[in-house]
Parts: structure tokens; sequence; C-alpha cells
């Protein structure tokens, strides 16, 4: 473990984050990937902005030349670093509404601040938007914004949604159609080389050695106490499998470090370390709805660990593919595998499916409560939230609750008021425990 000094508002310095040692190894890998990217034109490299959810990453990496970039996380990591304020503001002052995802406000503010990266490096200009559509139509107006602003050519794969729970092999010849009459040939402009279907083979291969891993993690929160928070650490968890690095070499030594840390934490009965430190008394066991706020991301885990509450399972975990309900890349069936991938991120579940999923994880977590982090500017999580609550209480028979904020927008964080709620909902899942003790 080490630790480090944090003083991200110029303010008085805040006490040492204490992280793990894999946590080390991403940030190294982060810093590399965001180096790469600024020399990526000089160097002949080209640039595919793309989405977590329903990432191609491994298709993309196929190209040796090409690099992928997120816009989400870089949102997401300029709040972390209490940036993404004045970028949505500049974003509302050119007209982008209030209601607007904050990740897409936080994004154009960023780029007409001159598209300097979260770690301080300048991003290249999009040589291709490759959009993976899965669910949330605010991708598609995103790459709009962006396509007019750069110019750029878009690749766009559409993911039919969910909607009865299936996925039909039309709906699968439908994506494997589209990966290779439009996303390859436009990956292969892109870049001048030809597309190597055993390159992709073996990217494939890789990442589902690193999901193995990635589940195994995630599972391990079955113990009593949970090594892992499965909300707040789990952010950094799925970080490289979710983003430019799944099917590398790099991202395949993080899970194998990131597994034996866990596995030695359960073996020695320990609970997750948190940013205050190792969690010395697991009180209350929670599944987590929505996605975390990520301004003051520290300070709202904090309101956590100060109450011995572990997260055991949370739906942002699955934000980019559910790995834990048994799907895997699939090196024998590579197209329609990536296929399989898209149609299994969480934004594309429909309400069944989702209630379903989150009462499954309150039973096989054996968690006290279930809370939803309800997302003022994301729609895609937000739209149904309450008859999950209502239907995940009535199915489990555990109390729920019910907490607002927002992903990169600081002016919707209200800390006493999450804090106040989050009190009244932790004495009532005590008193619930001792009624039943
Ligand atoms: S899923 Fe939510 S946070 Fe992500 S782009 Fe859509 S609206 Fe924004």
């Amino acid at each position: 473990m080490s630790t480090q000094r944090q003083n991200p508002a110029g303010g008085p310095e805040a006490p040492p984050v204490q992280k793990e040692q894999s946590m080390v190894l991403q940030k190294e890998m982060i810093a590399d990937h965001y180096a790469r990217l600024e020399r990526a034109h000089e160097e002949g490299n080209k640039a595919v902005y793309t989405f977590v959810p329903g990432n191609l990453n491994e298709l993309v990496l196929c190209f040796d030349n090409l690099l992928p970039v997120h816009p989400e996380i870089n949102a997401l990591q300029n709040a972390m670093r209490k940036r993404s304020g004045q970028m949505v503001l500049e974003a509302e002052k050119l007209g982008h509404s209030e209601d607007v995802c904050t990740y897409v406000k936080a994004d154009i503010g960023m780029l007409r601040a001159g598209n300097m990266s979260p770690a301080g490096t300048r991003l290249p200009d999009p040589d291709l938007l490759l959009l993976s559509y899965t669910g949330c139509f605010t991708f598609m107006k995103w790459f709009e914004l962006l396509r007019e602003e750069y110019n750029a050519p878009v690749a766009m794969l559409h993911t039919p949604y969910q909607g009865d729970g299936h996925v039909s092999d039309a709906m699968r010849a439908y994506m494997v159609r589209q990966l290779k009459e439009e996303v390859i040939p436009k990956l292969e402009q892109t870049s001048g080389q030809k597309f190597d279907i055993d390159r992709l083979r073996e990217l494939l291969a890789r990442s589902r050695r690193a999901e193995d891993d990635l589940v195994a993690v995630l599972e391990s929160a079955r113990n009593t106490p949970s090594p892992i928070d499965a909300y707040f650490g789990a952010v950094y968890y799925i970080g490289p499998i979710f983003s430019a690095f799944r099917g590398t070499e790099g991202a395949e030594r993080y899970y194998a470090a990131l597994r034996a840390e866990v596995e030695q934490r359960v073996a020695a009965g320990q609970g997750p370390i948190t940013p205050e430190g190792p969690l010395e008394e697991e009180r209350f066991r929670l599944v987590v709805e929505g996605p975390p706020n990520w301004t003051s991301f520290r300070e709202f885990w904090k309101m956590f660990h100060d109450e011995g509450a572990v997260v055991v399972a949370s739906s942002y975990a699955k934000v980019g593919g559910l790995y834990d309900r048994g799907f895997r890349h699939d090196p024998d069936n590579p197209l329609e595998s990536l296929a399989d991938y898209c149609f299994g991120c969480y934004t594309n579940i429909n309400l069944p499916g989702r209630v379903a999923l989150l009462s499954d994880y309150v039973r096989e977590y054996n968690a006290d409560g279930f809370l939803i982090n309800s997302i003022k500017s994301c729609n895609s999580f937000s739209a149904g939230q309450l008859l999950i609550l209502r239907e995940v209480e009535q199915r489990t028979g555990v109390t729920g609750g019910f907490i607002e904020s927002d992903l990169v927008d600081p002016r919707y964080f209200s800390s006493a008021n999450i804090k106040n709620r989050l009190e009244s909902y932790f004495q009532m899942l005590s008193q619930k425990k001792r009624g039943a003790a």
C-alpha cells in the first residue's frame, strides 16, 4: 500500500490517500496512454474517439497505429481533479441546457479550453469517431457535436435494445454485418492497414483471461467481511477493462495483480482499503444502483466508510459489460462475441432485466440494504429508478434508500443533504438489524 498527498483545490492538504498497489500500476498505465496520445500525430498514429459501454477495444487495437480516446473518462477524471465545474459552465454559455448530460458539457468545455487531457497533456483531434451505440441516445447527440467540431468521419455500430430481454440470432447477425460492412472498413481506411482476424483472436484471448480475474475480484464481495468495495473501489477495478486497455498485456498483468491482492485480503479476513485506510468493521452490506458522483468522490466514499458501510455489488460496475453473469470475449467467435458484449451493457438492458439483476445481487451478496444514487443528468440510468426501488424492496425484503447527485457538475452535490439522508438510512438499517437479532 502507498500514500500520497492530495491537494485538489489548492487549500490545506488533505490527509494522505491510501492506495492499493494495483492502483499505482493503473495510474502508470493511464499516464503512459495520455503521453502516447499527446505524441500520436507526430508519431504517425491516429486517434479513435469512442465510448465506454460497447467499446470495441480489441478491434481498434488490431490496427497498431490506432489509439482509443474515451470522452467520458476524460470528463470523470477532470471532475476528480475538481476541474469539470468550469467546463460545464463554459458549455452552458455556448447554449447547452442544464438538463444535458454533464459528461457531454464537461467534454465540450474541455475541448473549447484547448483539449487538454486531465493529465495536462494535449489530446489529438479525432481521426475517427467510432460510435458504438448501446442504449443511451446521448451518445449519438454527443458525437454529432464532435463531428461538427472536428469534421471527423463517423463509424456507427447500432446495438438493438434488449426490449424483451432476449438477444436473437437475427440481432446478432445484424451486428456482425455492421462490423464487417461499416466498422472494420472505416478502421482500415483510417489506419491504412488491413484487418487481421487472427490478431483479433489473440487480443480477445487476453481479454478473456483478464475478465476471469475481474469476475473473481467482483465475486470476492460474497465473503464476510467483503475484501472490496464494489462501487467506489470497483471504479478503479473496472477502469482498465472498460477503457483503452482491454486486450493488452498491461491489463492482463493488472488484473492478475489485483486478484492476488484481493485473495490475500480474503485469506486474512480483511475488509476493503479505502482512501481513509482499511475498513476495520463491516456494519452494513449494500447493493447500489446508479453511477457515483465524481466531483466529491472521496467525500462521498467517506460518508459510507464512516458508517462501516460496504458496497458488495453495484450496477455501475457493470456499465461496460456483465462479465459476472457469464459473458466472456471469445476468440473462437470473435465478431459474434463483440456483438454479444455490446448487447449486455447495462444501459442496453430493459427495466425488468435491471430489477431482476439487482434483486439477485441483494440475495447473492447477502446485502442489508439497496441504495439508489440517482444522477440528475443521466436519463439512461435514472429513468424508472423509483419503480426499481419499489420492486427490489418487494422482492428481497431489504430496505431501500434514495439519494440524488450528479456526475461531474459540482452544483448538484449537496454534501449536507446527502450526509443527512445517508445517516437516516443507516439508522433505519441498524434498527432493522437489531429487530432481526
Ligand atoms: S449513460 Fe448517462 S452518463 Fe453516459 S452518456 Fe448517457 S446520459 Fe451521459
